[in-house]
């Protein structure tokens, strides 16, 4: 049986894994189409290694990432398409959460992640941006909530970026 849930509850080791089995198959000149948690089976025994399935839906694939794992610079910022440059390479990337997100939803509106240093500077943001006010008890607690959450997250991630000090 393949796996059932999303990538991204799925140890990080194990996505860069299978990320790498799809660099294989992109070199090799296959693009599989319907990459999904249940077309992944892991072997049995502790050190479970995922394998592939169902390419029912596979078709010739001519690259246009040639690069390497590493130049996916993955746990850095999520890059531009155009530095992929490969559809089902960049989306199986965003799928599985290996890079931090530009971007993030607060409050139904978009906001750049890289004013959620702290909460402050988000309620500046939002003031700016979307005219909510920074005063209000449940804005700042909204706000601390969405700071708190987005460190968490990616707090590994964020600090080897130095976007965290501690
Ligand atoms: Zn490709």
């Amino acid at each position: 049986m393949g796996l059932q849930e999303s990538f991204r509850t799925y140890p990080k080791n194990l996505r860069v894994k299978i990320l790498m089995i799809l660099l294989n198959i992109h070199r090799a000149g296959v693009k599989h189409t319907d990459l999904k948690v249940r077309n992944i089976v892991l072997s049995r025994g502790s050190e479970k290694e995922p394998t592939i399935i169902d390419f029912n839906n596979a078709s010739g694939h001519n690259c246009q990432f040639n690069g390497d794992i590493e130049d996916l610079e993955i746990g850095g910022w999520r890059p531009y398409f155009a530095i992929v440059e490969c559809r089902e390479i960049y989306y199986t990337c965003r799928a599985m959460d290996l890079w931090v997100p530009t971007e993030t939803e607060h409050e139904g509106c978009t906001v750049p992640t890289e004013c959620l240093s702290s909460a402050q500077e988000l309620l500046g943001y939002m003031e700016r941006y979307h005219g909510m006010s920074a005063n209000l008890q449940e804005n700042i607690r909204s706000a601390e909530r969405c700071v708190a959450a987005f460190h968490i997250m990616y707090r590994n991630e964020l600090r080897a970026l130095g976007f965290l000090k501690t």
